[in-house]
């Protein structure tokens, strides 16, 4: 009950706003359901040209990713981008208005940014450390920097799924580098399912993101057809999760982003669909595609095997737990941080050791 009068007195005391409110600045995207740019208020015409606030108008799923965001602002907030508001702005005659969200401005990078740099993972290295290390570059070292990378992202989805939302386009650029807290953070919303309460529970298949997604086309299986209304969901959906473990959908994709960041030759779009196409055709079987390449691999790719066996191959094992084509076959984000992988020290460590 605490929580109701909590939720209550924050709604009264967060600052609101509307559209006039908003100076915008650059476009930062442009996708099929909306554009985001970065904005700045209009009551602060600031001294910095740029503003710190970022916001999305969107079309009809805006009305879902508000509703998302709210929730994760309340239960997950440090995995996601810090959300400030969300409003249905009809005031111009375009039929049913837009909805608008804003968030405040996490940082400039993606990880889809970072990864597209030659300098990648020492780029990464050096926004969470805000220096250059002294060790030799090499192996260990990237192997270190993705290891944190892969740590953080698996800590927002843990959180993510602990409070019953699948995020279903988990990727790179759906993956933003806080500067403030020095580590990468969920964004969009937009295609996310929250199971406790029904909220756009049958999926949007369209919405997905092909490159990414996992096999299995349906987050629930065929079995539950339909949504329930919301009470009845919330009394069912803890079932129905362990039953369909629709969070492991997020761990495929998570598990192709380490993919990438192991192998350069699959951090472009046209590597990643030909390795799609191979994984495909391996019956989605990493060990066999992995015996299919390695033969006649070329050096880039034989750099991303020798990084994976590192440790008796531990990061290997790890991979191979995350990209199944059975999703109950698939480890979960907790056990995955709980995997060996991740007990050699990683980035944060070692700047607090020395
Ligand atoms: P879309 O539906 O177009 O994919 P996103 O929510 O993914 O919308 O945002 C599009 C882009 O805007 C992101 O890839 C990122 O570059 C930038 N962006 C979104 N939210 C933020 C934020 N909170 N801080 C900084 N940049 C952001
Ligand atoms: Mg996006």
């Amino acid at each position: 009950f605490d929580m109701f009068i909590l939720a209550f007195v924050e709604r009264i005391f967060r600052p609101t706003f509307r559209k006039d409110d908003f100076v915008l600045g650059k476009k930062l995207g442009e996708g099929a359901f909306g554009v985001v740019y970065r904005v700045s208020l209009a009551k602060n015409p600031s001294d910095k040209k740029e503003g710190d606030l970022v916001l999305k108008k969107a079309t009809e799923y805006g009305a879902v990713e508000i509703w998302m965001n709210e929730r994760v602002r309340r239960a997950c907030a440090n995995s996601c981008a810090d959300f400030v508001y969300g409003f249905l702005e009809n005031s111009s005659k375009k039929g049913d208005g837009e909805y608008w969200l804003v968030w405040k401005f996490e940082g400039e990078a993606t990880l889809a940014d970072l990864m597209q740099s030659k300098e990648f993972p020492y780029n990464v290295e050096r926004m969470i450390l805000g220096e250059e290390q002294q060790l030799p570059k090499g192996l260990e070292r990237e192997n270190r920097i993705i290891q944190t990378i892969m740590r953080q992202l698996l800590f927002a989805l843990d959180s993510l799924h602990s409070t019953g939302i699948v995020h279903r386009d988990i990727k790179p650029q759906n993956i933003i580098f806080s500067e403030g807290s020095r580590t990468f953070k969920i964004i969009d919303l937009g295609a996310a399912a929250d199971l406790r309460v029904g909220i756009n529970y049958i999926p949007k298949e369209f919405l997905l993101d092909p490159r990414y997604a996992a096999p299995e086309q349906y987050i629930m299986s065929t079995q539950t057809p339909s949504a329930p209304s919301a009470p009845v969901a919330t009394a069912l959906s803890p079932v129905l999760w362990q039953m369909n473990l629709p969070d492991r959908f997020d761990i495929y994709s998570a598990g192709l982003i380490f993919l990438q960041m192991a192998f350069p030759a699959l951090r472009t779009d046209s590597g990643l669909i030909q390795f799609n196409r191979q994984l495909k055709r391996c019956d989605y079987d990493l060990v066999a595609w992995r015996k299919s390449v390695e033969p006649r691999a070329s050096s880039d790719l034989r750099k991303g095997f020798e990084l994976l066996n590192l440790d008796e191959g531990i990061g290997w094992e790890l991979l191979t737990s995350m990209v199944r084509y059975k999703a109950r076959q698939r480890t979960s984000a907790k056990a995955a941080l709980a995997h060996p992988y991740f007990n050699r020290e990683g980035l944060l460590a070692l700047s607090l050791v020395q």
